[in-house]
């Protein structure tokens, strides 16, 4: 390709609004712009990258013997509503309405309910199974406040693939695959991936892991051990009990006087406490009424282990009104000594002494609370984040880093064949549920990913199964006749090698066209200049390396050749 034929839009300026690396290198390199908040227009270096992505995906996919069909972007909001998902997918959902028409018809942010739909409509028999359905294909998420260029836009590609078993043995073998070829397909991207447990949903187990990548512009975090026996997303990560430090004898209670001061950092300042002396008291509902957690003042409930652990379903906050009618006292000054409600302690709360805690009575505190005497703990688990200082199962410390999801696997079971009565017919005769698997897969986000992974202060650096060319030929000193020349015959005889390579032919300064290649990243530099072509060489220099290696023009396709299986690795 040469540069003057193509259409490469870089930009100096870092615009004001990007943040996170990816995001400002994908707009100076001219691969990408903003059309509307959240939704972005690939351009043609950007695409081509976005395209390598996906082939890569499909090579891995159709390897494990996967099928690619395609899905519309338009889903009657019926089948939403046979699965139940309406409410859960709340405003992410983007419902068409402002034509009577068009009432009924929603943006697919995800396949499940189409798949099992096409699934129920025509396997009907044990026979047609396994079977495992794949689509590469535009999702629409209303994500209120999308930020961080393409790593989270509201109008994405993911490739979303969802696999029908007989029981779950084969639905085992069905994840395996695919977890398989997702880990072969992060590593032809050059990905840095962890893969970590993630929340199971029905299943449990390991009937889900996510796909991370270690990168401060992600939103989560991922929890591993030091030593790496363990690695799991924050929402999963279990932790070591927190031992019994012991402590002197128990205090007698006592009520404290606390005017207005409701939060675990507004009391632990007033009683000189420290916030892990203090019993958090939370107030949940769910679909079956009131549940009370408790956890230590400087830990946080995991509303999704509690659900689990207590089994119920729904759980969110408590309303202000529940909470008074439960204490008797504002929302604020709950505590565990006298209430009366289904109560689940965290475990770190079963060793602690002499705690503080609400009275159950506005503006007041009582000091001096200890299990066992004061109140009993019936139920007992682990419902919180691990936080810093927390050791894996093996005794590890736990490390946190913030990461992003760029895949998840996922065992359904039944979930969407029991809403959508979804049957096949087994050797028997007798009708029988689908069980599934789902798994999905964001193409604009490994592109993102990789940039964040591999970037410096002059631009992207390109893992070379994903860069938009692997050579980069900049061509100086154009007025002269050997320099055009060679540069073009080097630019044709790798491109007829099959080497995706890209000559900058720009009548511009050596400087102006390095700063560009810089930033555009590709893998492997040819330098081809006057004063190089004299001494008979040309120069090849990596992106991620300082070293220039001179060579005469006659060895560059053998030592490209070699310099790309050595970065493929
Ligand atoms: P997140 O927790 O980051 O919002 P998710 O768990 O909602 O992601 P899934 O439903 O598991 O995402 O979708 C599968 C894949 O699609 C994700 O692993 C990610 O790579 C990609 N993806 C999801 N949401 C977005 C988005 N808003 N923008 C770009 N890619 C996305
Ligand atoms: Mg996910």
């Amino acid at each position: 390709m040469l540069w003057t034929n193509y259409f490469i839009p870089t930009v100096k300026e870092t615009p004001h609004d990007a943040v996170v690396p990816s995001h400002v290198l994908m707009i100076r390199a001219g691969m990408l712009r903003q059309i509307v908040a959240g939704a972005y227009a690939y351009l043609p270096l950007g695409y081509r990258v976005l395209q390598k992505v996906t082939n890569i995906i499909r090579e891995e996919m159709n390897a494990a013997g996967a099928i690619e069909l395609n899905m519309p972007a338009m889903h009657p909001i019926e089948l939403w509503e046979e699965s139940g998902r309406v409410e859960a997918m709340g405003a992410t959902l983007i419902r068409l309405n402002d034509q009577p028409w068009r009432r009924g018809t929603v943006l697919g942010p995800t396949h499940e309910e189409i798949i099992t739909d096409i699934a129920r409509s025509y396997i009907s028999s044990y026979k047609q199974l396994p079977i495992n359905l794949y689509q590469i294909q535009t999702k629409f998420r209303d994500e209120q406040r999308p930020k961080s260029g393409v790593l989270r836009t509201r109008e994405f590609l993911m490739k979303d693939a969802y696999s029908f078993d007989i029981d779950k043995a084969g639905l085992d073998v069905s994840y395996d695959k695919m977890y398989a070829a997702y880990c072969r397909m992060f590593e032809r991207c050059g990905l840095p991936y962890t893969a970590v447990e993630a929340e199971s949903g029905p299943i449990g187990g390991d009937a889900s892991h996510e796909f991370m990548v270690v990168t401060d512009a992600g939103e989560d975090y991922l929890v591993r051990a030091a030593d790496g026996s363990y690695a799991a997303n924050l929402e999963r990560a279990e932790m070591l009990p927190v031992p019994d430090a012991g402590r002197d004898a128990p205090a007698d209670v006592a009520e404290v006087h606390t005017p207005g001061l409701s939060t675990i950092e507004q009391v632990s300042r007033f009683l000189k406490c420290e916030p892990s002396d203090m019993i958090k008291t939370i107030i949940f509902q769910h679909t079956e009424g009131l549940l009370v957690a408790l956890v230590r003042g400087d830990h946080e409930v995991n509303e999704l282990k509690l659900a689990r652990v207590a089994e119920v379903k729904g759980l969110e906050a408590a309303t202000q009104e529940q909470i008074e009618k439960l204490t008797g006292a504002a929302v604020g000054f709950a505590g565990p000594v006298g209430m009366e409600a289904r109560v689940v302690a965290d475990q770190a709360v079963t060793v602690m002494h002499n705690a503080v805690t609400g009275a159950n009575k506005t503006d007041h505190h009582i000091t001096g609370v200890n299990v066992g005497r004061d109140f009993t703990i019936k139920e007992s688990a682990d419902i919180r984040y691990a936080v810093e200082g927390d050791k894996a199962a093996n005794g590890s410390d736990l490390i946190f880093e913030k990461c992003i999801e760029v895949g998840h696997v996922f065992k359904l079971g039944t979930k969407y064949s029991d809403s959508m009565n979804a049957t096949f017919l087994d050797k028997n005769g007798s009708a029988r549920k689908f069980i599934m698997g789902c798994y999905g897969i964001g193409a604009n986000r490994i592109v993102a990913a990789a940039i964040e992974s591999f970037n410096d202060e002059s631009g992207i650096c390109w893992p070379i199964n994903i860069a938009p060319f692997a050579v980069h030929i900049c061509a100086l000193d154009l007025r002269d006749e050997n320099v055009t020349a060679t540069a073009k015959r080097l630019h044709d005889e790798l491109e007829s090698a099959g080497i995706d390579v890209l000559l900058d032919d720009r009548d511009a300064r050596p400087g102006f066209k390095f700063k560009d290649a810089d930033l555009i990243g590709c893998p492997i530099r040819l330098t081809v200049g006057k004063r190089g072509l004299d001494e008979g060489i040309v120069e090849l220099k990596l992106r991620s390396g300082s070293d220039v290696e001179k060579i005469a023009p006659d060895e560059v396709l053998s030592k490209v050749r070699s310099a790309i299986k050595s970065l493929a690795g």
